[in-house]
């Protein structure tokens, strides 16, 4: 009875010091983000990604308390992985580069077929914007994918295992994308979309452009 109830003791310390470490990073990684935000400058990045990683949801619902926007954890994180990758992903050559657009990017209109394998299979229509930008990748063999869903990309990957990704999307599914392929150490570079709302969405394409087709 005693060793129980010293054993239950013991328990009890060491989960007051976990809520204690916990509570700890959750500060720092609060004031980090607050004063990224307020200053415009990542300070920090791989302790900031590591702490914003390990504490994506309590942070998220931290962040709207005090006043910021939860899409801001995303953001800062998009924004660092783009920072110390960028070297990989642009010293990558661009015939060995994939686009990969969302699949709320089409025209609700749209007549595309999809499939588990290739997501949809643009057929260059003109209703969305994609269409055009499907016959510049085209003319310069680079493959470009609508994703039918989150986890399409890693198909795409397995099928093209020495590409580099450029990757558009909403915050959310930006993050988590980039979060899968970083662990693959795969070059990658995520560009978010400019109108969100799941339905035709929007994104600024020179930028896509630019970043797709600029190389050192
Ligand atoms: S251009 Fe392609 S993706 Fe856009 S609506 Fe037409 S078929 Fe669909």
């Amino acid at each position: 009875m005693t060793e129980l109830s010293s054993f239950f003791s013991v328990l009890g310390v060491v989960f007051v010091i976990i809520i204690v470490i916990l509570g700890i990073l959750l500060l720092m990684a609060t004031i980090l983000i607050y004063s990224i935000v307020k200053k415009k400058k990542i300070i920090f990045p791989r302790t900031t990604l590591f702490l914003l990683d390990t504490l994506y949801y309590p942070l998220k619902r931290l962040v709207v308390s005090i006043n910021l926007d939860e899409s801001v954890v995303d953001r800062i994180e998009i924004d660092i992985r783009n920072k110390i990758l960028r070297n990989e992903y642009f010293s990558s050559k661009i015939k060995d580069r994939v686009v990969v657009f969302p699949y709320c990017s089409r025209s609700m209109e749209c007549k595309a077929q999809v499939s588990p394998e290739v997501g949809v299979k643009c057929i260059k229509c003109g209703k969305c914007k994609i269409g055009k930008f499907k016959e510049i990748c085209d003319s310069n063999s680079i493959k470009i994918f609508i994703a039918p869903g989150g986890s399409f990309v890693k198909r795409v990957l397995k099928r093209h295992p020495n590409s580099s990704v450029l990757l558009v999307a909403c915050h959310v599914e930006l993050n988590e994308m980039m979060r899968i392929l970083s662990t693959k150490r795969i070059p990658e570079y995520g560009i978010l979309i400019e109108k969100t709302g799941c339905i035709e969405t929007d994104v600024d394409m020179e930028l896509v452009k630019e970043i797709l087709f600029e190389a050192y």
